[in-house]
Formats: structure tokens, C-alpha cells, sequence
């Protein structure tokens, strides 16, 4: 009886960590961070043999993305695809957020810009990997949403500004490294002025609703910078503010 009662408690047990785990998407995310890994090796163009570095990896793996997104489904969260956060935008594939954050070569001293908000999602990632993160995004309902959850998930080393991110942030600035999560057709000149002498702004250069070039400009004097384009994306347009 006693040895009866003493399973039914440890299947318990099990249970309630099996639930938990579940609600932590902890074997999807997992698998997430491995396709990526694999997914990078087999494509030697972009980052070269050694792939994703394990910074880079380790963030992934330790950012609930089925936190920020609306259905908070684990299957849906973790597949390598991008996915709708309303308002007509999407937060990338995670191939493709890992890749942006790889090339910016963030490194824990860094104050880093994002423009693009959105869910809050990358913001998150580059939080782990920085010192101080500001991020910009130009619809409010975004904006508002982002900074809610990434203050429930205390990422307190990020700020969230409503606004077009075409001015940057000059008061958090400058930095050593910038994301653009949006596609214009040139990278606009007050993120360059914001970026300091060796960092790296990483961004989709192209028109909208077509496929982008990603794009990494490096600082590498006070007026002068190199491009290089790396892969062919498609990201959502970059839209302007009206004054
Ligand atoms: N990085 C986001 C996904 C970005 S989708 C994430 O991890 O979830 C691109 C975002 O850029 C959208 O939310 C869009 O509203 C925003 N955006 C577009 N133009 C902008 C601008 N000029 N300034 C700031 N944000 C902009």
C-alpha cells in the first residue's frame, strides 16, 4: 500500500514537471538552437565554417520567444519561420534574428541600437548579450506591447521609445552596434553619425515587398565606412513618420 501510494505521488511528480516543461517550451527551444547551429555550418557563404558563435546560441536558447507572440504556442514559436505579431508586421525566423545578432558582434560592454521594435523579441536576444539595449518602434501598440513584456520578463537593461527610428536615439547613443529590423533602400545617415568609430549597423538594404540585401556597414573612421551585403531577405518595409 505504502509502495502503491509512493508511485502515484512520484507520477505525479513527473507529471507536473512534464506540464512544466511544456509551458517553458523547453524541448522545442531547444531544438530550435540546434537546427540553427546546423542550419549555419551547412552554409559556410555566410558566416564561414564556424557558424554561430555560442553567445550568440546561448541567447537564443535562453529567450522565451513563445513569450512574444500572440498565440504562445510552443510549436508554433520555435519553428525556424517568421511570425505574424499583428498590425501587418512579423518578428524574422530565428535563423535570421541569430544571424543579424551574429554580425553585429555584440560583445557585454556594448550599447546597442535596434529600430524596429516590434515584439521585442530581438531586443530581448541583444539584452543578454550587451550591456544596454534602446529600442525604437514607430507603431504605439507595438511599442507599448514590447515594453510590457520585456519589463514582465525583467530585461531591465532595455529601453523602449515610441517613434521613427530614422533619427535614431542620439541621447542613448552613440553605439557600438545597430539593428534594423525594417527594409529601406539606403541606410539612413543619422544611424551612421550614431554608430562609433569600429562599430557595425546591420540592416535590410532594398525595396519593400521584394527581397533585401542584408547589409553590415562598418565605421571604421569618423567619415568613412565599408558595405558588404551578405544574404538575400525579406523584411517588412521601414515607414516614415509624417512630420
Ligand atoms: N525586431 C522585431 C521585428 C521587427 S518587424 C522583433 O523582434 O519582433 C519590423 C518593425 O519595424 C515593425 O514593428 C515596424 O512597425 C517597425 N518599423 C518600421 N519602420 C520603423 C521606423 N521608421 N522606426 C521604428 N520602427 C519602425
Amino acid at each position: 500500500m505504502k509502495n502503491l501510494l509512493l508511485l502515484v505521488l512520484s507520477m505525479v511528480a513527473v507529471a507536473r514537471e512534464a506540464t512544466a516543461q511544456d509551458t517553458e517550451c523547453v524541448r522545442e527551444r531547444a531544438a530550435m538552437v540546434e537546427n540553427i547551429r546546423t542550419y549555419a555550418r551547412s552554409d559556410a557563404s555566410v558566416l564561414g565554417q564556424q557558424g554561430l558563435s555560442e553567445s550568440v546560441l546561448e541567447a537564443m536558447g535562453r529567450t522565451k520567444r513563445h513569450l512574444f507572440i500572440p498565440e504562445r504556442s510552443c510549436s508554433i514559436a520555435y519553428a525556424d519561420s517568421p511570425v505574424s505579431i499583428g498590425q501587418g508586421q512579423t518578428i524574422s525566423q530565428p535563423f535570421i534574428v541569430a544571424l543579424m545578432t551574429e554580425l553585429a558582434a555584440v560583445a557585454p560592454d556594448h550599447v546597442v541600437l535596434e529600430v524596429g521594435t516590434g515584439s521585442g523579441y530581438q531586443a530581448a536576444i541583444l539584452a543578454h548579450l550587451a550591456r544596454k539595449v534602446c529600442t525604437v518602434e514607430i507603431i504605439p501598440s507595438l511599442a507599448e506591447a514590447a515594453a510590457k513584456t520585456l519589463k514582465e520578463l525583467a530585461y531591465d537593461n532595455v529601453s523602449v521609445r515610441l517613434g521613427d527610428g530614422y533619427a535614431g536615439w542620439p541621447e542613448c547613443g552613440p553605439f557600438d552596434a545597430i539593428v534594423v529590423t525594417a527594409a529601406l533602400g539606403q541606410v539612413p545617415p543619422p544611424l551612421i553619425e550614431q554608430l562609433k568609430v569600429g562599430g557595425r549597423l546591420v540592416m535590410p538594404v532594398g525595396a519593400a515587398y521584394t527581397t533585401q540585401h542584408l547589409t553590415v556597414v562598418e565605421k571604421i573612421a569618423p567619415d568613412q565606412t565599408t558595405t558588404r551585403a551578405v544574404a538575400l531577405v525579406r523584411f517588412v518595409p521601414f515607414t516614415r513618420s509624417k512630420d
